[in-house]
This record gives C-alpha cells, structure tokens and sequence, in this order.
C-alpha cells in the first residue's frame, strides 16, 4: 500500500532538534513502518503559514488523484490535517472513491471508504474543534488591530472600577478597583446573556456587596451607564468620539459588543406582560421589517405572538406558541446522541488537545521571539542614541512603535492563553447539552426554557407564521454530526 505522510511543523520544532527529522515525522515513518506501507512521499506544513498549507494540501490532493492506486495519508492528528470542512469536502469526494484512506495516528482512526457513521463523526467533531479554535484565535487577533491601544491619559476621577493613585514623585495614575473592578466584569457578563435585566441586576448587586464610591447601592441608571462606558475594554469618549486610553481594561471588546447588542434587543418600552414567562419573549424579531415579535395572552390560556408594527409596515399575524415550539423540539431531538458516542468524541478530543496544545505552544515561543527581537532593537538603539548616531526625535518615535509593536505581543500572547483555558471545557460543555438539550428543555419552567433557547440559537425570526432559527455555531455542528447530510454543507451555510 502507498502512503503519503503528512506533517505540520514550524521553524522552532526544527531548530531545536537541530538537524535531526521533526519528531512528528518521524512518528509518522515508524507509524508506515509497523504497517508495512510503503511512504512515496512526504509533505511538510510550515506550522505559522495558512498560504503554505494551502498550497501544499491542494498538491496532495493532486498527487492522490492522479494516482492509479489507493492513497493512505498518514497524519498525526485530525488538526494537523484540516482547519475546515472545505478541506473535508475534497477528502472525502476521494474516500468515497476508494483512492483515499486516512490514518490519524494519535486519534487511533481509519477513515476509509466503508468506514461507519461513528468514526466519520469523530473525524468530523476533531475539524469542528480545530476550527472553532482557530476562529477564536484570529478573532482576537483582528481585535488587538481594532483597538490598539495607544498613550492616552485620563485626567480627573476614575469611573466607578478603577480608583486615582500617585506615587512619591506625584505622577498619577489610574488603576482597577480591586473591591470594585470584579463587579463591574460580573455586571458585564451577567447583562451580556440577555437573561438578566438591569433591575435584576441593580438586585444582584445590591446582596452581593457593591457599592459607589460614596458607599450608596447602584441604580439602575447607575448599572446602565456602567453598560455603556467604552472605558471597561479601553476607550474614552470625548466629544462624540472614541480615543484609546493607556488603563488596564476590565472586559474585552466583545463582552462589551454583547451587552449592547442585549440593550439594542431589549423592548424600549417594558410591555406589560413583560414579567411573565413567555418562552420567545424578547429572542424573537420579525423577518418582514425587523420589529420585536411580543406575546399576548387569549382567553386566559393560550399564548400568541406577533409583530409589534412599530413601523407600521407590517402586518399582525397571529401564531400559537404551541406551534413554535414544534420545531423547536424537533431539533433539540436531532441533538441527542448514544452515550457511547459521546464518551468516543469526548476522548478524541482529548488527543486533539493534546495537538492543540501544541501548537499554542509553538506560537507562543515565536511570540517570544518576536518580543526578545524587539528588545535587543530596543538597547541597540538606546546605544546608537548614546553615541549621537541618531536624534532624540528619530529615537523617541522609533521607541514609541517598539512599544506599541511589544504592546501587540503581549495582548496576542494573552489571547492565546484565553482561548486555552476554555477550548476543552467549551467542547465538553458543549457536548453534554447538546444532548441533554430535550430533556432539559421538557422539563423546564417557561423562564428557564427561555434561557435554554437564548443560549441555543443565535437569532429567531418570525416570518409570517413561519419560525426561522439558526443554532449557534458548536451545536449547529452536533446537529451536522448527527444529521450529517453531505459533508460540510451545512457547516460552511451556517458557520
Ligand atoms: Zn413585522
């Protein structure tokens, strides 16, 4: 049997086993070994270059066309081979074909022409995880350019979270509020589920212990204008603007993003059923002109939805709550899954963890790098200064762009470590909700059932009588690895 081997490897994996092969080739050799398969060729991916893995996965998937007998790709792990179901859709028009097998040596899995359901699922939850990963990764990477921060000083008293201080040389200083700053996350990340109003929150807060500075209870105007200051992820508003402060921030700018989406989403006006327990109540838009779909109660009993009309361009159609949750129900059956199929993801996620943890691994030493090259230009140039070679304006703008260059490091460095701490976690969680999710939702109170929902989907319209729905993106790929219709159809629809 021919065998092509597949590795990913970066720069540092090379440079420190000096001249030797990287380890994960060789693993891949002694895997062929075993195995008696004969290797023809060997691909290696530059672990830090998309175009470099791009180009070179179209020319493996060239070289197993063209070739008249059957292909084993030989890959230490599922994310080492793929970063999306696009790459999917190639690898397995070719496995269907019976030219292709895939081997993922750490998953222990064989991905063949006549392989079952249950093993192309573990296939496809490893490119799900590698994904999200990824996304989450560049995410943040795109935010560190979004908001840069650069120097800006604030003058006058801090808000509420961070507290003025001075030295002994009387430079001041604004710092987080170690009584006060995990309040205003907790305010934060309370508001940003949608399952929280501000008055709850104003309640919360109160038994929970925070207070002004003037030691008063927050109002709810209080906690509104807490929602609403950009200073918590690192911007001042002047005059109608932005700027970037230098201050520590509290939240990331996504948190924030999230809370005003919640307060934009909120009914302007509370309607006045608006405290009972309607399981849509306030998840809902209309599809038709974009007005809140409310509930209303008939005959004492049976609950109806429509369109507001606040733009009274629409028309109000009435529809049955029991008729919207039908569909509803029917997807969070498509949810479930065998126990043992969640045990075999669940270990086959551990693998790719491991792989992931890795490649973290290996971007923070390049980071690192980044951050010593930089400081060596730092000192050398304080030198060059020194020594008259350049002026005080050439050193003090140079110096400003280093720092600023340091600044990103250290942000992309800590973003890395984020997305580390909830990757695993997330999946799991993930996993056992999804299938669970029926029962849960069965067994709820309306409020409760709510919640669920906010949690599940990540926008309901209503059209007509129709519900539109779409899950956000980790159970929308349970329900394609359940369903699994074609081969990343969905996934790519519904990223
Ligand atoms: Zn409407």
């Amino acid at each position: 049997m021919k065998a092509i081997i597949l590795a990913r490897v970066s720069t540092e994996e090379q440079m420190t086993e000096g001249q030797s092969i990287p380890a994960q080739l060789a693993r891949a050799q002694e895997y062929a070994r075993r195995k008696s398969l004969d290797v023809i060729s060997e691909y290696q991916f530059n672990e830090s270059s998309v175009k470099d893995r791009r180009t070179k996965f179209e020319k493996v998937i060239d070289q197993i066309k063209k070739s008249k007998d059957k292909i084993i790709l030989i890959v230490e792990t599922v994310d080492r081979l793929q970063r999306s179901f696009k790459e999917s859709v190639m690898l397995d028009e070719l496995r269907k074909q019976d030219k292709l097998e895939l081997h993922f040596i750490r998953e222990n899995l064989i991905i063949h022409k006549d392989s079952n359901s249950s093993e192309i699922q573990r296939w496809d939850l490893g490119v799900f995880v590698a994904k999200s990963f990824v996304l989450q990764i560049s995410d943040n990477v795109k935010r560190t350019f979004d908001q840069k921060l650069k120097k800006g000083e604030v003058t006058g008293k801090a808000t509420l979270g961070y507290l003025n201080t001075a030295d002994e040389k009387g430079n001041r200083e604004i710092v987080p509020d170690p009584d006060r700053a995990p309040f205003i996350v907790r305010i934060f990340e309370l508001y940003s589920t949608g399952n929280y109003s501000m008055e709850r929150i104003v309640k919360i807060m109160k038994e929970e212990g925070l207070k002004s500075k003037m030691q008063n209870i927050l109002k709810i105007r209080q906690i509104e204008f807490i929602l609403k200051n950009p200073f918590y992820y690192g911007q001042r508003e002047h005059k109608g603007q932005l700027y970037p402060h230098k201050y520590s921030p509290l939240i990331t700018y996504d948190l924030f993003r999230q809370c005003q989406k919640v307060r934009e989403n909120y009914p302007k006006k509370p309607h006045k059923y608006s405290t009972k327990p309607y399981i849509f109540r306030g998840l809902m838009t209309c599809s038709r002109c974009g007005c809140t779909i409310t509930p209303e109660i008939h005959k004492k009993k049976y609950i109806y939805y429509h369109c507001t009309n606040y733009k009274k361009n629409c028309e109000k159609i009435w529809v049955n709550e029991t008729e919207l949750l039908k569909p509803i129900v029917k997807l969070l059956k498509g949810l479930k899954m065998p126990q043992a199929r969640i045990d075999e993801m669940v270990q086959s996620l551990k693998t790719t963890e491991q792989a992931k943890n890795e490649f973290q691994e290996i971007q923070i030493k390049i980071l690192r790098q980044e951050h010593d090259t930089i400081e060596k230009r730092i000192s050398v140039m304080y030198n060059d200064r020194l020594d008259g070679r350049i002026s005080a304006d050439m050193y003090d703008q140079k110096l400003r762009e280093f720092k600023e260059a340091l600044y990103d490091i250290a942000f992309k460095t800590k973003q890395f470590d984020n997305a580390n701490s909830t990757y695993y976690v997330t999946a799991s969680i993930v996993l056992s909700l999804a299938q669970r999710a029926e029962e849960i939702f069965e067994s709820s109170e309306p409020e409760e059932k709510r919640q669920l929902l906010n949690f599940l989907f990540q926008n309901l319209q209503l059209d007509g009588k129709e519900l539109l729905y779409k899950l956000k993106t980790p159970f929308a790929g349970v329900l394609y690895a359940n369903t699994h219709h074609s081969l990343g159809e969905i996934w790519e629809l519904n990223p």
